[in-house]
């Protein structure tokens, strides 16, 4: 089975050949980062006209790249939510196009559908059932994965996502976008322990997240270094944070992974690719005897790889999209 996936869901412009489920033979990305930086984040109505310029050209690539023409595939899977409305579109109308035309069945996928499922990609031993904690620009859920396709989401943000904590403190200290690799790289030099920022948990809701007042913290002490005429050091401000972030995604995370018996613990997202939380997350995994996964960076942040595995466990599942398929900025995990 051979899955032509497209994903344009936010700001980057991505299409993928993957092979029964789990072999990627190509993965293009035209990312629009550099456009945006401009204006400190993703404007969404650049990011549909961007898309359109860019979609037919990365398809074509991503098909040469494998080897392949069209007549090759077996089914098309595109991302139809969530994500920006007017981004989404573009991909769901072409995807449409490409399905109609070349008379191939349509798969319509969740965006965090394939962040999970980009872990498939490099763990070939990697089945369901197991725990995932998505963290992404939008979204910070702590999911049990009880099948494919198949999902309970355990514990949700209250407020912002990990990622947009990330940007959103990266562009106080004066890092830019998009600021989670930044901070990442940052961080480094700095000390997590100088800058005591608060730790939130949510009342009665153990596996619930809350980085709002975080964020807050963050604002109000470099505030009050400027008021007090003092620099702030930068790379102290990224390490505390970063771990502050990290410390309570982890404790959640296994709290679940002790309550739920979990055996195995993949993580996926965007902030997946931070250096800090990959490091904290394999240490306590390790300390209980839990496998832990993660994708490599390329898979972590948006691409169609992820798209097209998660294409193909739908296909085998059985689902089909019609010629109705409309992007679904707000779509939950595990509804259609
Ligand atoms: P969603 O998937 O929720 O719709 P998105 O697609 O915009 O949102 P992703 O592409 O999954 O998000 O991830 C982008 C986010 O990941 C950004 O917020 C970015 O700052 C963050 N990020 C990327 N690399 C790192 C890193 N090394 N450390 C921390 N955060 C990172
Ligand atoms: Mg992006
Ligand atoms: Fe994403």
């Amino acid at each position: 089975v051979l899955i032509l996936a497209i994903e344009s869901s936010c700001d980057e412009t991505a299409a993928a050949v993957v092979k029964n489920g789990r072999e990627v033979c190509s993965n293009v990305i035209s990312s629009q980062i550099a456009l945006h930086t401009l204006y400190g984040g993703v404007v969404p109505e650049i990011a549909s006209r961007k898309h359109i310029e860019k979609i037919n050209q990365v398809i074509c690539a991503a098909l040469d790249e494998a080897g392949v023409t069209l007549a090759d595939i077996t089914a098309i899977g595109v991302t139809y939510g969530p994500g920006l409305v007017g981004a989404l579109l573009v991909g769901v109308a072409e995807a449409k196009a490409i399905a109609y035309a070349a008379k191939k069945p349509l798969v319509g996928v969740h965006h965090i559908e394939g962040h999970i499922a980009a872990n498939f990609i490099e763990h070939k031993e990697l089945e369901p059932p197991f725990f995932s904690l998505v963290v992404s620009g939008g979204h910070t859920h702590l999911v049990r994965v009880k099948d494919y396709g198949k999902f309970d989401i355990i514990g949700r943000t209250r407020d912002d996502a990990a990622g947009e904590a990330f940007d959103k403190v990266a562009r106080a200290i004066g890092l830019g976008y998009p600021g989670g690799p930044k901070i990442d790289k940052v961080a480094k030099e700095g000390n997590p322990d100088a800058i005591a920022f608060p730790r939130a948990h949510v009342e009665d809701a153990p596996y619930d997240f809350s980085f709002s007042g975080l964020k807050s913290a963050v604002l109000n002490y470099i505030n009050g270094c400027r008021m007090k005429g003092e620099e702030y050091c930068q790379a102290d401000v990224a390490a505390s944070f970063q771990k502050a972030v990290t410390d309570v995604l982890v404790a959640n995370a296994m709290h679940a992974v002790e309550e739920y018996q979990v055996d195995k613990f993949a993580l996926a997202g965007g902030v997946a690719s931070n250096s800090a939380l990959r490091k904290a997350m394999k240490e306590a995994c390790e300390e209980r005897g839990v496998k832990f996964y993660y994708p490599s960076p390329v898979y972590c942040t948006d691409n169609a790889a992820m798209i097209g595995v998660a294409a193909y466990y739908e296909y085998l599942n059985g689902t089909r999209s019609g010629w109705d398929l409309n992007a679904v900025p707000n779509l939950k995990l595990g509804e259609r």
